[in-house]
């Protein structure tokens, strides 16, 4: 079988603030598709990283005092630790300020210029410096952005244009043809319409006169691209575009661009017309996730309500916080953090469902069988439901639903479950002590399937399932789902996987 290529990104982070819940919520979303990916023998390329330039950064360090240079170097720091937090099996950090990244925007900008895309155009309008975009009437509620509920700047300025009209109903056409795919639907549904009133030509640049910080347009030196020309470059410079090189040539288009609900009109408007004026392929997918709330509340400082990632991952663990961020929250909708329901999800699931069947089953085999299974057999209800749940799993994650692709291993899970109290191998001990160990040889072989599928979610304790079942997956995965433990082969003892959360 022929091995393909995944290459897969988040947003990049804007480095004005600290990272907050939603940072790690997508962050983490990438990173379980690309663990998935690896683990379905995907070469797999996944990039994080963060967005350096712009009028907001520049203004906090000019009230700082501070160079801007100084500043992203110190503001990115966080969000480089924050991987580590998150446990990210990302490949590279993009930071846009980088050399690479600035020559690479400089290239593709030349593309689109030698297709007579770029012109230069006076420009007045209400410049929203929160957005850093021109808003539009629709975007405005009393003179204020609808947004950031700020008074936006009255701009006129000399700037150069991109032609992203021409490239409208080519867009449409490629959505609604599924060559880009958007999930889920409903955002998908939204683009169109908004490809329905017409995209217009959108201002490219800022006079370096009145931004100094950005990129340089190549061959003018007094204007620097506009801040979202350079970030969505992004996913090709890092690959080193402007040398075309191997990494360019062996992972560009992405498979998936997993982005926030309110930067689809740029990514899969300008981003797409950029590379359409290029003559670029296109990315296959674009996931799109919603916000997240706070015990129910719009997180801000003034509540005293914002989720710091760092903080909740010391509370409970990551990998307990990854599975919520995963499961409980839907993956292409609004959802909520809530401390009570994160107990309640981490007794139900993860203490309960996962951690006692396993300690049951492991504690029952050691007990009646020196911890050494038999040859599996397989009832029909096992191999069910062992069936249904890969395929589900499987189906959802390719549709961008990580939610319910968690859901099927829970599902899985309660499967074995109830299979052990329908049985009660503790019963059958005393009597059929064969038919007892041919049970629990079966409900090893259903956790030997939930730590394969729990490897994108949960790495680490997957990892402690599999070191306790002394079982190490074969690098190729067909091979590994297939094939059970051997007869007499033993498993080792240890402690409880989730021990208890102290309220
Ligand atoms: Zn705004």
């Amino acid at each position: 079988m022929s091995q393909e290529t995944y290459y897969i990104t988040t947003a990049i982070a804007y480095v004005n603030g600290r990272p907050h819940i939603g940072h790690a919520m997508e962050m983490l979303q990438a990173d379980c598709l690309a663990r998935y990916n690896r683990l379905i023998g995907n070469d797999t390329y996944f990039l994080t990283g963060t967005d350096e330039f712009g009028s907001k950064v520049y203004k906090t360090a000019e009230d700082a005092g501070i160079s801007v240079e100084k500043l992203v170097d110190q503001n990115v720091i966080p969000f480089q630790e924050l991987t580590t937090k998150l446990n990210l099996s990302h490949d590279q950090f993009i930071r846009t300020s980088s050399a690479q990244h600035r020559t690479g925007a400089q290239k593709l900008w030349q593309k689109l210029v030698d297709n007579n895309d770029i012109y230069k155009d006076t420009y007045e309008g209400l410049y929203c410096i929160g957005c850093e975009t021109y808003l539009g009437p629709k975007e405005l509620e009393d003179g204020k952005c609808a947004i950031h509920k700020k008074e936006p700047e009255l701009i006129k300025e000399e700037n150069y244009f991109f032609k992203l009209s021409k490239y409208n109903d080519q867009i449409k056409e490629l959505i609604t043809s599924d060559k880009l795919k958007i999930h889920p639907e409903a955002r998908r549904n939204e683009i169109l319409a908004q490809l329905e009133r017409g995209l217009h030509d959108i201002s490219f640049s800022r006079p370096k006169s009145a931004l100094p910080w950005g990129v340089e347009v190549p061959n003018d030196s007094d204007h620097v691209m506009y801040v979202w020309c350079d970030a969505l470059s992004n996913y090709i410079t890092a690959l080193d575009f402007e040398h075309d090189s191997a990494l360019f040539q062996k992972y560009w288009p992405a498979q998936m661009q997993v982005i926030g609900k309110d930067i689809l009109r740029f990514h899969a408007g300008i981003w797409i017309g950029m590379l359409l004026a290029a003559k670029l392929p296109i990315p296959e997918a674009i996931g799109v996730h919603g916000f997240m709330t706070s015990e129910g509340h719009k997180m801000s400082k003034s509540l005293g309500n914002v989720i710091d990632p760092f903080d909740i991952i010391d509370q409970y663990g990551v990998d307990p916080v990854r599975y919520y961020l995963l499961k409980e929250i839907p993956t292409a909708d609004d959802g909520d953090f809530n401390h009570d329901r994160f107990k309640e999800v981490h007794q139900s699931d993860l203490a309960n469902n996962l951690g006692n069947l396993f300690s049951r089953v492991t504690a029952m085999l050691q007990k009646y069988n020196d911890g050494k299974t038999l040859e599996l057999k397989a009832s029909e209800a096992l191999t069910q439901s062992l069936e249904t749940a890969w395929q589900t799993y499987h189906h959802q994650l390719k549709q961008f639903d990580l939610k319910k692709a968690a859901e099927a291993i829970m599902q899985l899970l309660d499967f074995g479950n109830k299979y052990i109290e329908q049985n009660q191998p503790w019963t059958l001990a005393k009597t059929e002590p064969e038919h007892a160990n041919q049970i629990l040889t079966e409900l090893i072989e259903l956790l030997r399937h939930s730590s394969i599928m729990l490897t994108p979610y949960l790495p680490q304790t997957a990892a402690v399932i599999q070191e306790r079942l002394n079982y190490v997956p074969t690098a190729d995965f067909q091979t590994s789902i297939k094939t059970p433990l051997p007869q007499g082969h033993e498993i080792s003892k240890g402690e409880s996987l989730f021990p208890r959360i102290e309220s």
